[in-house]
């Protein structure tokens, strides 16, 4: 008889966490582990976080949903913060970074039919994620993730990441391109860090022709990278921003952002959700801006970042099976050599919350509340962790 009714498309780690504080878990035997990876980027400002907490419990006290067939006051003053903050004009909520880019490209081919391109096309990237619904896993770049889903969603052109040239080929042969869809720096697909200029070069490209440029900073948003948003590293601004993870710590909030041309494209009718945006989730997101914006969260990402890249460096830049310590911000990647999944056991056994993506990168998305002491924790850790895992490995091909 089976005891599991859970469908299996996860694999959990076997531990169950009962409480947060901080960058800190605790298990239902009350064993406490350090997080490096904070639900995935989403609990940027740790567990259980007091403001964020009472917010909750407020708000849950007053008001949680009413739908979008009503005004919501809070949603229009998160509306207007979120928009102040990333330089845009306006904004559509959601309650996932799927659903996020599902209106982005929903925008970006209304976008087309109003300029009457009947097949607009959507130029994206190898490497890149984007969601798993049916039209963002046909927009990512991994055929793990598409595979058996077929027929996939039409209308997305393939180029390599950091690749302008390829770009200004697909330009010439394909008049139906509307929109640009890429990640300022690849998450899922292994922290892939394109070269400066590179955002710059994508935003001139989509000025001369006219196409859209979608920014998905679902994962590099809210001051992960070292600023609120990855395309200030650049100075650009994208016409379609979207963003999830950080924007709810843990509520489930998404958000599409709009700018010029792009913001008139939405008329009423032309998209929606029930959710979207209630009380309870747009009060958590104020509430999040509020408390980066008073902690400089940015700067101090920037801050922890540099430190943990030159401690990872320092402890393993001479290790062998070590091939490259890259990041930015609290967005940081050790690439080994060879798939390393093992390294997330080594690591939960040690007390120590990871992730491994792309089957040899080491991804670490730690909260941005770290101290000094906990971020060079983690680094001493995940070097014990990387070690540990390079030792046993090439004993193992050694014996084969
Ligand atoms: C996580 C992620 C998504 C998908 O978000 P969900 O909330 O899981 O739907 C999309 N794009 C990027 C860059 C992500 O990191």
């Amino acid at each position: 008889m089976t005891t599991n009714f859970q469908m299996p498309v996860f694999a959990p780690l076997p531990v169950a966490f009962t409480r947060g504080e901080g960058a800190w878990l605790w298990d239902k035997e009350g064993r406490k582990y350090l997080d490096a990876l904070c639900g995935v980027a989403v609990c940027g400002l740790g567990h259980a976080h007091p403001e964020i907490s009472k917010a909750i419990c407020d708000q849950a006290g007053k008001l949680l949903h009413t739908s979008n067939w009503y005004e919501i006051p809070l949603q229009a003053e998160l509306s207007e913060r979120l928009c102040r903050k990333a330089g845009m004009e306006n904004v559509f909520f959601c309650n996932s970074g799927a659903e996020a880019n599902e209106a982005a490209i929903k925008l970006a081919r209304l976008y087309g039919h109003q300029k009457k391109i009947l097949n607009p096309a959507i130029i994206v990237t190898e490497g890149s994620f984007h969601g798993r619904t049916l039209a963002t896993l046909s927009a990512t770049g991994n055929r793990k993730i598409q595979a058996g889903f077929e027929p996939l969603v039409t209308g997305f052109s393939r180029v390599p990441y950091n690749d302008l040239d390829a770009i200004r080929t697909v330009a010439e042969h394909n008049k139906d391109v509307v929109a640009i869809m890429v990640e300022p720096i690849t998450g899922e697909g292994g922290i892939s860090i394109p070269d400066t200029g590179y955002l710059r070069g994508l935003r001139d490209i989509c000025d001369e022709r006219g196409w859209l440029l979608i920014l998905d900073e679902i994962q590099t948003g809210m001051c992960r990278t070292g600023k609120w948003f990855a395309f200030e590293h650049e100075g650009i601004k994208p016409d379609v921003l979207t963003l999830a993870k950080g924007l709810g710590n843990g509520v489930p909030i998404g958000a599409c952002l709009a700018r010029g041309v792009a913001a008139g494209v939405f008329k009423p009718g032309n998209h929606g959700s029930t959710f979207s945006g209630n009380p309870l989730v747009c009060r958590v997101g104020l509430t999040v801006i509020d408390i980066l914006e008073k902690g400089k969260y940015d700067k101090r990402a920037a801050e922890l970042g540099k430190r943990m890249r030159s401690g990872l460096q320092k402890a393993l830049q001479d290790v062998s099976g070590v091939k490259e310590i890259r990041g930015q911000g609290l967005m940081l990647a050790v690439e080994l050599d060879r798939p390393c999944k093992e390294i997330l056991t080594l690591a939960l056994e040690r007390g120590l919350l990871l992730n491994v993506t792309a089957d040899t990168v080491v991804r670490l998305l730690p909260p941005l509340v770290l101290s000094d002491a906990e971020a060079d924790q983690i680094v001493s850790g995940v070097s014990e962790c990387v070690r540990l895992f390079l030792d046993a490995s090439g004993a193992q091909a050694a014996i084969a």
